[in-house]
This record gives structure tokens, C-alpha cells and sequence, in this order.
């Protein structure tokens, strides 16, 4: 029996970068730092950043009187920085920049007269906030359902996507809207972090039974990473934590595969893997 780690899991570029600008900050800061929204998806690697740096999460503006706030990993609104700015906060932005180069090209769609669509979560921040960059002027859509179900579909379309999606459902879009449109421009928005998580978990997957993919309930990318790995043929669960393996998932299996999300932190990756070697499933190198 044995455990095997897909070639690329868990904390991506853009995460890896907003935990440096946090950490610089906070040490050099002499008043309060704040982050404004969860820096990213994962509760344990929130709650080790507010022990170990005293940075703490905001869900509002409002809640800040003073000192420094830093935006999210997944980027926020402009009016919701302006409001920051306004009530004399200091404005850090730890925005991914593949998250920012989002923002822009959905405002300069809209800029330049193409109706916007987005393919994403509706309710994801980062979601949210390319929406709020173009000026409220656009339409989710999640699925390629939410197309079918549209009485007409402009003729003038943009179209930018959540950085975390998968491949596949971008090209079912985009052949959908090729179809039905005079002028089509997709921006291919997915990051390549996102790219190269899946296709290395696509390939554990292929080979194991069962494959265990860690990362935050909330984390988007993660549960499309089980998704893949549902696909590639493995029986696959999202667990946040090795607490919630379950014995019964590895009954008569003889290989399990790890994968874990761009947020989840590698502490949280090491606890899993202890827990299936006692478990009878020691890590193959
Ligand atoms: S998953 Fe991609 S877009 Fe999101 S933070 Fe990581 S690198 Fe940036």
C-alpha cells in the first residue's frame, strides 16, 4: 500500500507572493495590519498568519478606523479600495497579478464596447471583483447552461475567465459563443498555476483509486481539483483537513494519490500524509 503527491500541490505563485508582502509589512509596520477579506481560501493558514504575525482578517471596510490594510489575494472592487483610501487607510495591494491582468482586460472590453461575459463562480471574490472593475457591466456565467438559457446572445462579446477554471469548460464556451457571434474576444484568463495543479493531479490521478485533494471548503480551485480527479478515473474526496480522512474511503485500496489546492499550505499537506502512513499507506517517494 502506498501514497504518492502529485508533482505540483498546494501553495501557488500568487499565494507565495501575498504571504511575503504580508509578512514584510507586518514586520516593518509600527501600527495595526489588517487584511481586508480572507488573504486567500485556507482557515488553518488565516489563523497561523493571525498567531504568528498578529494580521488580522476584515470582512469590511467598515471595520477598519486605522493602520494598514492589505487587499486579498483574489482582488476586491475599486469602490471598496476608494473606500479604504477614503477613510484614510493605508492601501496595500496584494492582488495576484494574473488576478489584476484580469481586472483590466474585462474593463477594457467593456472600454471598447464588447459585452462582457465572465466564467466563474458568481459568488467568488475574485469574481466579484473583475465585475466591479467593469463597472457592473456584465454577465456571469457558470456553466455553458447558463448561455443555452439566454434568450439572445449579443453579437459583440467579451469574454474573461476566473483564473482557476478548467481548460474544458472554456473551450465548450467559447465554440458555443464562436457560433453565435459576428465579433468574439477571449481573453484566456486561467493561470498557469492553475494549469499545471491540474494536469499534474490529472496524472496521479490516472494511475491511483482513490485520490484526497486538501484545501479550504471555499476554495474554488480546489473543488474543481477534485473534479479533474474525479474524471481521470480516481474515487476522489476534499478534505481541509487530515482529520476528516475517512478509514472506510480506504478500505481494500492499495494506492492513494495527494493533490491540494494553490492555498492550501504545506504544513496541512505534511499532517495528511503522516496520518495515511499511520493509516498503512507510507509515502513512495
Ligand atoms: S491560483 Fe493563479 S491567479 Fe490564483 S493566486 Fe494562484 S497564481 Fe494567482
Amino acid at each position: 500500500m502506498e501514497t504518492r503527491i502529485a508533482k505540483v500541490a498546494g501553495y501557488c505563485y500568487g499565494v507565495k507572493r501575498a504571504f511575503e508582502i504580508v509578512d514584510k509589512i507586518a514586520e516593518q509596520a509600527e501600527g495595526k495590519v489588517s487584511t481586508l477579506g480572507p488573504l486567500i481560501h485556507n482557515p488553518q493558514a488565516i489563523a497561523a498568519m493571525k498567531k504568528e504575525k498578529g494580521v488580522e482578517t476584515l470582512t469590511q471596510v467598515d471595520e477598519a478606523d486605522e493602520g494598514i490594510v492589505v487587499l486579498r489575494t483574489h482582488g476586491l472592487p475599486p469602490e471598496v479600495i476608494q473606500k479604504a483610501k477614503d477613510k484614510g487607510l493605508e492601501v496595500i495591494d496584494a492582488t495576484c497579478p494574473f488576478v489584476t491582468a484580469e481586472q483590466n482586460k474585462a474593463r477594457k472590453l467593456v472600454e471598447n464596447g464588447y459585452h462582457l461575459f465572465i466564467l466563474g463562480e458568481r459568488n467568488h471574490p475574485e469574481v466579484i471583483g473583475v465585475m466591479g472593475h467593469a463597472g457592473g457591466k456584465g454577465t456571469v456565467i457558470e456553466s455553458l447552461e447558463d448561455l443555452e438559457e439566454m434568450e439572445k446572445i449579443p453579437t459583440k462579446v467579451g469574454l474573461v475567465v476566473q483564473t482557476t477554471q478548467k481548460e474544458a469548460t472554456l473551450q465548450e464556451i467559447v465554440a458555443y459563443l464562436a457560433a453565435r457571434t459576428l465579433d468574439l474576444k477571449v481573453h484566456n484568463t486561467i493561470c498557469s498555476a492553475t494549469n499545471e495543479l491540474q494536469s499534474a493531479a490529472r496524472n496521479l490521478a490516472e494511475v491511483m483509486e482513490v485520490m484526497l485533494v486538501i484545501g479550504g471548503k471555499k476554495s474554488g480551485n480546489t473543488q474543481r481539483l477534485r473534479l479533474v480527479c474525479e474524471e481521470a478515473g480516481a474515487q476522489s474526496y476534499h478534505i481541509e483537513t487530515d482529520e476528516e480522512i475517512n478509514p472506510e474511503w480506504l478500505k481494500g485500496v492499495e494506492k492513494v494519490g495527494v493533490t491540494a489546492g494553490a492555498s492550501t499550505p504545506d504544513f496541512m499537506i505534511d499532517r495528511v500524509v503522516k496520518k495515511l502512513g499511520k493509516l498503512g499507506f507510507p509515502l513512495k517517494q
